[in-house]
């Protein structure tokens, strides 16, 4: 019985379902950050949920208010389709979000309900004072989510998630640090359809901020090149060296597009064996 037994065991181990939920400000920075290796987790059979903390109301220079807060939840809700996920919309106000005690308590909520065994989050030290406040709400939760006494209407994990941060430019007080980086050449279109999801933003806010309306294209191809084109980063030494180590050199020098993750101090301190269980996609 024992070897049996043993296989099951094995069996089991890679079969795990994991369950990751990836918080963002707005109703699209998870996909930003995160939807090719959303992506990839979906394909295997593992639960992602995006949630994005504000409802997105002033992201658009023509519209704000409910209607742009409507038609933001169904650019997620098309983006969750095509990616074969979960997107949720908190109704929170854009621009205004603050580390409140109901927030927090909130976040605490989403990630019992989802019993989460991998949380995504912004570092809290962003430019957009509605990420850096999302950073700080998903620190705040992070020791919390295990405390029964606290938001006791939803049990208490039993144990303590792994925090992750999405990847940014921000230089102080510390440069992102590339734990994890993913290969996402196998869903790179499909990571541009999720954004292509967002209308709004993609081709409508974010170049008219940029000063660039003028330069996206019309026709439906050529907006999700121009994405591809402009919505990817070059791989520099350190996400390359991360690339290496978790691929080995023949993929990881191979691998074009990426997404990369820092490990949060807060939470479950996962070692490589469990980074490669967590992230079954790392071969
Ligand atoms: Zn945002």
């Amino acid at each position: 019985m024992k070897p049996l037994f043993l296989i099951l065991a094995g069996v089991t181990a890679q079969t795990e379902k994991l369950r990751v939920i990836a918080f963002g400000a707005h109703p699209d920075d998870c996909d930003i950050r995160a939807a090719g290796t959303a992506r990839l987790f979906a394909s295997m059979g593992h639960a992602v949920k995006f949630v994005s903390v504000t409802n997105g109301d002033v992201g658009h220079h023509e519209m704000h208010g409910p209607a742009l807060a409507q038609r933001r939840a169904a650019e997620a809700k098309e983006s969750a389709r095509r990616l074969g996920i979960e997107y949720e919309v908190l109704d929170n106000h854009d621009g205004k979000l603050l580390p409140t005690l109901d927030v927090r308590e909130e976040i605490i909520r989403q990630i019992r309900k989802w019993n989460a065994d991998i949380v995504l989050a912004p570092r809290p030290n962003d430019y957009h004072p509605d990420h850096r406040y999302t950073g700080v709400l998903i620190q705040d939760a992070a020791y919390m989510v295990v405390v029964p006494s606290l938001v006791p209407e939803v049990p208490a994990l039993r144990k303590n998630p792994v925090f992750l941060y999405y990847e940014d430019n921000f230089q102080r007080p510390n440069p992102f640090r590339p734990d994890i980086a993913v290969s996402i050449d196998s869903v790179i279109d499909a990571k541009i359809d999720s954004l292509d999801a967002h209308v709004s933003q993609f081709y409508e806010w974010l170049p008219w901020v940029d000063g660039r309306l003028s330069e996206v294209p019309k026709d439906p191809a050529g907006r999700k090149a121009w994405l591809k084109r402009t919505r990817t980063r070059q791989i520099n030494p350190t996400v390359r060296a991360s690339l290496l180590k978790w691929y080995g050199s023949e993929k990881g020098n191979a691998t074009q597009y990426y997404e990369a993750f820092e490990v949060c101090e807060y939470g479950a301190q996962p070692n490589e064996a469990r980074i490669r269980q967590l992230f079954p996609m790392l071969k």
